[in-house]
């Protein structure tokens, strides 16, 4: 039997499904598909996507080929989209043989999916972002023409914000829609639902506010928070006034104080912007980080719990909002970089 890890990512499902609803009810005659690329943002893509197919969710975005692997068999394949196209003609082959949609990105992909065979796609218009996509002038082409285009998508640069390029980026997504036939059309991640019906197209892609993510003020009191980074106290030990803590003692003990040492560290995703920062609580006592977070473990002080001991389970405050505030790291940032050794 192998050991169980000393670190979980508790994901809260019902407040999962719960930022999904709420999410597809802001999407107003639109529906909402998941954006589950990179491991559903960190938290394990395959619990992640039989929740929200469960839930009704019927339309699931990853950027790469094998991440669609990853979930193929728990939902239909023609309801999974690859963002980044085929990359290669082997690739293209695979999402044919499965039934996966590509997202066609440059007319390059466009030739490769229709010598590969063609079938069903998505098709991607850069507006303004000038990252994937084609562009408006390359609309015309004959191969575009030959594509059988499910959704035409276009992605905002700037949606949490109020900025004029949301505005322009519309009206060039419009553009696309009037000169390429397709049964749908999307243009919002989660920022860009708030923006309103005009953005919402037939289906609309939220990732991060699935997650617990409030992009915009408007979302704040509606999303919920759904992953808990909890770890083990693997030792507590007793420090006296004057003793320093951790790497470089940049953290001295004005008192007698109980040091506990968590399992966790960079290495796991808690960066070293949480020492002297971070906060992690037992049973709803905060117990601050003290001292620098090293590879592996963590130091917090736990006078505030006399009762605590090796082997106990302690939680880090993780509210993204509030957390990416904290510490300087994007909500992104904080749910993409918790490591694998938390047990999913
Ligand atoms: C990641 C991604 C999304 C989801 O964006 P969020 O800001 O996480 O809601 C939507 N569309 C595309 C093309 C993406 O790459």
């Amino acid at each position: 039997m192998t050991p169980k890890p000393p670190l979980r990512l508790h994901l809260d499902t019902d407040a999962l499904v719960h930022n999904w609803r709420a999410l597809d009810a802001l999407s107003g005659k639109a529906r909402a598909g998941a954006a589950v690329k990179a491991d559903a943002y960190g938290l394990g893509a395959p619990r992640v996507v039989k929740a929200l197919a469960a839930a009704g969710c019927r339309d699931f975005f990853v950027a790469y080929a094998g991440e669609a692997a990853q979930i193929d068999g728990l939902v239909d394949p023609a309801q999974i989209s690859v963002l980044h196209g085929p990359l290669t003609a082997d690739e293209a082959r695979f999402m044919q043989a499965r039934g996966i949609r590509p997202t066609i990105n440059s007319i390059e992909q466009a030739q490769c999916w229709l010598d590969t065979g063609g079938g069903a796609c998505d098709l991607m218009v850069d507006t303004g972002m000038n990252r994937l996509g084609l562009a408006l002038s390359d609309l015309g082409d004959d191969l575009v023409a030959r594509l059988d285009v499910e959704v035409l998508l276009s992605h905002l640069a700037s949606a949490d914000e109020d900025s004029p390029l949301n505005a322009q980026q519309r009206a060039r997504w419009i553009e696309a829609r009037a000169m390429v036939p397709s049964r749908g059309c999307s243009l919002a991640n989660s920022a860009g639902i708030v923006l309103g019906e005009g953005y919402h197209g037939t289906l609309t892609r939220p990732g991060l506010s699935l997650y617990g993510g409030v992009p915009r003020a408007e979302l704040a009191g509606t999303i919920r928070q759904v992953a808990y980074p909890q770890a083990t106290i693997i030792q507590a030990r007793e420090v006296s006034a004057g003793d320093t803590i951790g790497y470089n003692a940049t953290f001295t003990a004005s008192r007698a104080m109980r040091i506990g040492v968590v399992a966790l560290g960079y290495a796991d995703g808690y960066l070293r912007c949480w020492s002297g920062k971070g906060m992690l609580r037992s049973n709803g006592t905060p117990l601050p980080v003290v001292g620098r977070v090293s590879m592996d473990m963590t130091l917090i002080d736990i006078s505030a719990a006399p009762h605590i001991r090796a082997g106990d389970w302690v939680e880090a405050d993780y509210a993204l909002p509030e957390a990416a505030q904290a510490c300087g790291l994007s909500q992104y940032e904080l749910l993409t970089s918790l490591g694998r050794r938390f047990c999913r």
